[in-house]
């Protein structure tokens, strides 16, 4: 799997049955330098897929033959391709299923098309910064936020801020995860493991302290926002954005 950008631009595979989005994303996406290839169900998707390497996949949930979530599932056993998922307004969409897949993002129908650009463009960035080589293994970098994971020290605009173990262990897994969604039951288990006992509120009361420790405003949250009722999300919170 090789991320290299050609020159004909980005390689976006977009899998969408509505005949007025194909003609929609046909133009518009490659009218913002991306080379577009449509799929119009869920099965030529998974071909299309595997017959060639692509940047990115626009994936609908609702397709004929095989569903979005099981294209999405099967591209996943093969490839770490960014995926966002679109599904139609009022569709139900289980959020955590989703990211569980391993869904980048979502959109909803219907979207501005300058709207789903800047997506796609904050999802490639992810990417290609959770998939660049560390300098070192031991530092972790992410916006203004770094951590010596040998030496346990967590530095924020290059001045230390003092974390207790399980704090370091949270905020270690969040910058390893920049922009992604890390749902409750990820986050708990993968800090504290068996080691959680009873009040489900100790993963909040600890972001909460992070929060006071790294946020301007701790109620306004800027790097770790919350997900409603899936979980925590650390922000790409840079100077240069776009
Ligand atoms: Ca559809």
């Amino acid at each position: 799997m090789s991320k290299n950008k050609t020159e004909g631009g980005l390689r976006i595979l977009v899998v969408e049955d509505e005949e007025s989005f194909v003609d929609a994303l046909r133009v518009g996406l490659a009218r913002e330098g991306f080379e577009v290839s449509v799929a119009r169900d869920g099965q030529e998707a998974i071909d299309v897929f595997q017959s060639r390497p692509f940047d990115i996949v626009l994936l609908d949930l609702m397709l004929p033959k095989v569903s979005g979530l099981d294209v999405c599932r099967t591209i996943r056993l093969s490839s770490a391709v960014p995926i966002i998922i679109v599904s139609a307004k009022g569709e139900e969409v289980d959020m955590v299923l989703m990211l569980e897949i391993g869904a980048d993002d979502y959109v909803t129908k219907p979207y501005r098309l300058r709207e789903l650009v800047a997506r796609i463009r904050a999802v490639l960035r992810r990417h290609e910064t959770a998939t660049a080589p560390l300098p070192s293994e031991s530092v972790v970098e992410h916006g203004p936020l770094r951590l010596d994971v040998d030496a346990r020290r967590c530095f924020l605009n290059g001045k230390e801020i003092k974390l207790r173990k399980k704090e370091f262990a949270l905020m270690l897994l969040l910058l390893e995860n920049p922009g992604r969604v890390l749902t409750r039951d990820v986050l708990i288990d993968r800090v504290w493991g068996s080691d959680y006992v009873g009040d489900t509120k100790t993963l909040d009361v600890h972001i909460k302290r992070l929060r006071t420790l790294i946020e301007d405003d701790p109620k306004n949250p800027a790097h770790i926002t919350t997900i409603r009722g899936v979980g925590y999300r650390l922000e790409s919170v840079t100077a240069s954005d776009e």
